[in-house]
């Protein structure tokens, strides 16, 4: 089994309860419902059919809304598309229209004031390029460096520009009340500029807090303001499509490093996206240079590995997962040889109780050679802080909550387990035991290590640390190991 998580965007491609099965067979752990395409009704659909079949499977999967944020795109066009050659002149008006060839409106009327002259206008993941020669009232004229074919609702960056855009446009906010709404796990927010982004997020969410807060960074002034962003927000996702068009792409692959490095010491999940199989959406067999880059995502100890139009619109939904678990398998042998357990600061809001118990049981279940890790938990909090030390062995996440469980299927190495509470330790042992033989996750007399608190009914009072030989029988088996 890998620990390596996969995040799988679902849509057209990946319509029905039986795809969304075998792709949960093949691997994937996160589901994400991408709210820049399509209608809350079918997202509604897809939603009831991830439903559906989490009950068939009794697997734990969690659900990810991403919201499109304040995406500048291209109004509707007349024929849906036109070309646009180097030397071109086109303006960009603020009056809402239908645009054609020379003239386009975007849904950001605004943006003509953001602008100035000499500014590039970036179009379709920056295929295309403009740039500002004249400001007027109501319009800007670009002339075209790189041309191509603009179409129908393409995305449009300002990489030069300051954009004083509230983090939140009217559809997130619709989109995000359907979130929590319908228990989301996990709701992410594009073009995240600072942590003030966050904050406004945070402040539309309900008190209890139960769905948690992905940045996805794909802006110059998001990578300025790292580490407030990566305190602000429960997971990172590196959004490298739009990071490579607001920024030099040739820069991706350090920012990427730099940000799971700076998410690892902060004891956050880190998602790596974007084209990481890319030619699978038309290719039943992908690139080697796309192989190696899952292999160097999770050598730089990236939690997940996502996965967008591969799944989405791809001819190749199940092969694509198929071979990022394949990649993972052989790249995680290799990374347990190489890694030692790192020791993780964690995030501000953890006890220093919880995390000195934490790292003891990484150093004993090193020490001992623990088959697993078990960990009960309250928030995934423990889970998640086990997860960032990169054991080389499974966390099994034990929780009473589902929403606990299915939050922990984010979490690198970590196994989710819904369990019932127990007020004494020996009782959720004997529970513990019969899950773990059942997965074939240990066998009778083998040693775990175990993670509780000694008053199971109080959230929040991790203070045990046990070791524990498995048996089948009701007796506690005596540790002589
Ligand atoms: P998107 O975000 O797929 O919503 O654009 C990911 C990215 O930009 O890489
Ligand atoms: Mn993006």
């Amino acid at each position: 089994m890998i620990q390596t998580k996969i995040v799988a965007t679902l849509g057209p491609a990946t319509d029905s309860v039986d795809m969304i099965l075998k792709l949960m067979d093949a691997g994937v752990d996160v589901f994400r419902l991408n709210f820049s395409h399509g209608t809350l009704e079918q997202h509604a659909a897809t939603y009831r059919q991830i439903r559906k079949a989490r009950e068939q499977s009794g697997e734990v999967v969690a659900v990810m809304g991403d919201l499109c944020g304040p995406k500048i795109r291209i109004d509707p066009l007349e024929d849906d598309e036109f070309d646009i050659a180097r030397g071109d002149l086109l303006e960009i008006v603020a009056e809402h229209m239908v645009g054609g060839p020379g003239r386009v409106s975007t849904n950001r009327p605004e943006l003509i004031k953001e602008v100035q002259v000499g500014h590039r206008v970036l179009i379709d993941d920056g295929m295309i390029q403009l740039r500002v020669k004249e400001m007027h009232a109501d319009r800007l004229n670009c002339v075209c460096e790189i041309g191509g074919t603009i179409r129908t609702r393409k995305g449009l960056n300002l990489p030069d520009s300051d954009l004083a855009m509230s983090a939140l446009t009217d559809k997130d906010r619709e989109d995000l009340a359907w979130a929590l709404e319908n228990d989301l796990d996990y709701v992410a927010l594009s073009f995240v500029r600072s942590a003030k982004d966050l904050h406004e997020l945070r402040e539309l969410m309900p008190l209890e807090d139960r769905c948690r807060i992905v940045a996805k960074i794909e802006t110059v002034q998001a990578i300025k303001h790292m580490d407030q962003i990566i305190e602000a927000s429960d997971v990172i996702l590196v959004a490298r499509g739009d990071l490579g068009v607001e920024m030099d792409l040739a820069r991706v692959p350090i920012l990427q490093k730099r940000i799971v490095r700076q998410c690892q010491n902060a004891g956050k999940p880190c998602i790596v996206a974007t084209q990481m199989l890319q030619s699978m959406v038309d290719s039943p067999v992908a690139t080697r240079a796309e192989v190696s880059d899952v292999a160097n995502a999770i050598l730089d100890k990236a939690d997940c590995v996502m996965l967008s139009a591969e799944t989405s619109i791809g001819s190749y939904p199940l092969e694509s997962v198929e071979m990022l678990s394949r990649t993972a398998l052989f790249t995680e042998d290799e990374m347990r040889l190489r890694n030692r357990a790192s020791r993780v600061d964690p995030a501000l809001t953890m006890r220093r109780i919880t995390t000195a118990v934490a790292h003891g049981a990484s150093l004993l279940a090193r020490e001992l050679e623990a088959k697993v890790v078990a960990v009960w938990t309250d928030t995934g909090n423990t889970a998640r802080l086990l997860s960032k030390t990169r054991l080389g062995m499974p966390v099994i996440g034990l929780s009473s909550e589902e929403l606990v469980c299915r939050r922990m299927a984010m979490y690198f190495g970590v196994i989710p387990v819904c369990m019932e509470r127990h007020h004494d330790i020996l009782h959720m042992l004997k529970d513990v035991d019969v899950e773990l033989l059942r997965r074939n996750l240990v066998k009778p007399g083998e040693l775990i290590v175990v993670v509780a608190g000694t008053r199971l009914e109080h959230a929040g009072a991790t203070n045990a640390l046990l070791i524990h030989l498995v048996s089948e029988g009701d007796d506690d088996a005596p540790v002589f190991a």
